[in-house]
């Protein structure tokens, strides 16, 4: 069964066409630029890469040309052979602990839950509106990145807010990145050969956020109502002392709009260093000597490990930390740094393992009390998946 796995944003359309249930990735590919000028594509068939450049002034557009290329590579001989549309969204809120096939009160919900996810949201909608015209025989499904966190206690999950705001405004911690979370738990527990395991799981990349996984199911994790918290990311603070945030409106007059731009976009590892959100730019920066860069590693790494011993002890020990994600895949020097800082707790890195980009394979050795694992996600292919067994 042909199956598309879709992630919309506000001006970009991501998709991977799959044989299901074997999981074999037919074609995917990325439309960017959409609606904004100087739109291109890119597919990836059979090892081959291609870009296209074309003018994108809509989703639906881009869903018109993806099914195109569907038709000439072959991969469908007709619109019909797609049986399922599987779209990627942020935020479900408490309606969604799993994943559904899109209806008009499912769209409804989403649109409610904009103002918690204001660019990613509409962006779904506009995503699963463009999918219903061009392929209307498909199976449309919606995948939340928050589902997965919907198990945390509420001890967990709660500010500690007068109560009566956090019900009125649905105030409480929401997580992110609950597919990823999910995949590489699940990965880690076929590793493992059993799945009563407690899981520390780092998704580290530009967005950042750690999960504990007891038993498969999330305990914790360290977004909250929105991204904007717990580790320190790219551009984003993480957790801060709530009280700078009035202090510095008053300081700077500042509006809430300008306030939140600096707290998502201008602060994390950019903020810091001045230098760059990314992660290969500042291991180059401290290679050549650059303090701030220094600092605000230092800073990231040591918040990535204060997560890891909170979730250690609410756990009650970890049977395996698992990195993933563009950092934790790739970066030796972060993971590294991680676990020698947590050599109290016994893990011992294996150097010569962690030398190593992307790969699944373990990188402490064989003494360590805690094994340490990369395992490269895929949101994807979970998204195929869950669409797959809806549209069976
Ligand atoms: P997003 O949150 O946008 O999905 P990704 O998971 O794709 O982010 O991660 C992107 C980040 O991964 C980059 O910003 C960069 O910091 C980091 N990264 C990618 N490759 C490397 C590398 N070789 N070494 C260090 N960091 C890397």
């Amino acid at each position: 069964m042909k199956i598309l796995s879709v992630n919309a944003g506000s001006s970009s359309l991501k998709f991977t066409a799959y044989e299901m249930p074997e999981e074999s990735v037919l074609m995917s590919g990325v439309f960017e630029r959409i609606g904004i000028g100087e739109s291109f594509y890119t597919i990836k068939f059979n090892g081959e890469k291609t870009k296209v450049e074309v003018e994108l002034t809509n989703h639906k557009q881009a869903f018109e040309i993806l099914i195109k290329e569907l038709l000439s590579h072959k991969v469908v001989n007709s619109l019909d052979e797609i049986k399922g549309i599987g779209h990627r969204v942020v935020q479900g809120g408490t309606y969604f602990d799993k994943t559904v096939v899109v209806n008009d009160d499912v769209i409804a919900k989403i649109d409610e839950l904009c103002s918690l996810a204001p660019l990613h949201n509409p962006a779904a909608i506009t995503g699963i509106k463009a999918a219903q015209e061009v392929v209307p025989g498909a199976v449309q499904t919606v995948v939340f990145d928050t589902a997965f966190h919907q198990t945390m206690p509420k001890e967990n999950y709660l500010y500690a807010l007068p109560y009566d705001w956090c019900d009125k405004y649905k105030i409480r911690r929401y997580g992110a990145h609950g597919t990823s979370h999910k995949y590489v738990s699940m990965r880690m527990n076929e590793l493992l050969g059993r799945t009563d395991t407690k899981l520390i799981t780092c998704h580290i990349g530009n967005g950042a956020s750690i999960s504990a996984v007891k038993d498969g199911i999330c305990l914790n994790t360290s977004m909250g109502l929105t991204p904007n918290a717990g580790l320190i990311m790219g551009t984003r603070c993480g957790d801060i002392d709530a009280t700078i945030l009035t202090y510095l409106m008053d300081k700077e007059n500042m509006s809430p709009k300008e306030l939140d731009t600096i707290l998502n976009k201008q602060s994390g590892l950019l903020g810091i260093s001045g230098v760059s959100s990314d992660s290969r730019d500042i291991e180059e920066s401290i290679a050549a000597g650059n303090e701030r860069s220094s600092l605000a590693q230092t800073m990231y790494v040591k918040r990535i490990v204060d997560y890891i011993a909170k979730y250690y002890v609410e756990l009650g020990g970890c049977d395996a930390i698992v990195f993933t994600a563009g950092v934790g895949e790739n970066s030796k020097m972060t993971r590294l740094e991680v676990m020698e800082r947590l050599a109290v707790l016994g893990v011992k890195a294996d150097k010569e393992a962690n030398d190593c980009r992307g790969v699944e394979k373990v990188i402490t050795t064989s003494d360590s009390a805690i094994p340490c694992y990369i395992i490269p996600t895929d949101e994807e292919v979970m998204i195929a998946r869950d669409t797959y067994e809806l549209a069976k």
